[in-house]
């Protein structure tokens, strides 16, 4: 893992950890598995991309098919994650954090909103990736504006 520090980055001493009792319930796969290849958003005219639902949790994925686009949360298990302030390569100066999409944060949980192919068993084929080969599954949510008929309303 990179500890390079750049010119006025703060990195922090992490506190211990608390278990979340995380579990990872796939994997991704894309076709990037060099940083500097990885596109820094995904697009919806990016490549396809296939993320691999681990069991037991594919039968979790009944109806999802009813949704074209939807969110994935996954984790950047290669990122540093004691950074409080950066200075990414693409900016001038330096951002707090939690000011940007950065994967280096103290929990490196990346999003998308991915365009759904299809599903082919326990696999997702979409486009709207932006993370490496391998890149650890967190969760699967389906749009949040599709997903409001199906919600009744609070109140
Ligand atoms: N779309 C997500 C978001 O906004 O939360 C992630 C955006 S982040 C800027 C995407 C970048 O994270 C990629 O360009 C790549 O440099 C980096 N990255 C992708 N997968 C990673 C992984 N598994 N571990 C660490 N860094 C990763």
């Amino acid at each position: 893992m990179d500890s390079t520090i750049r010119q006025g980055e703060i990195s922090v001493d992490l506190p211990p950890a608390e278990d979340a009792w995380l579990r990872f319930i796939g994997r991704i796969h894309t076709p990037w598995t060099d940083r500097k290849d990885c596109p820094r958003q995904g697009r919806p005219d990016g490549p396809e991309c296939r993320v691999e639902v681990f069991e037991p949790w594919v039968a979790a994925l009944q109806g999802l098919d009813a949704f074209a686009t939807v969110e994935l949360l996954y984790w950047l298990d290669r990122s540093r994650r004691d950074l409080v302030v950066q200075n990414p390569a693409h900016s001038d100066k330096t951002h707090g954090t939690f000011a940007l999409r950065s994967p280096v944060r103290p929990n490196p949980i990346g999003t998308s909103r991915v365009k759904l192919e299809r599903i082919e068993g326990n696999t997702l084929v979409v486009r709207g990736l932006d993370c490496l080969d391998g890149t650890p599954l967190v969760d699967i949510k389906p749009d949040r504006c599709a997903y409001t008929p199906v919600a009744p309303p609070k109140g």
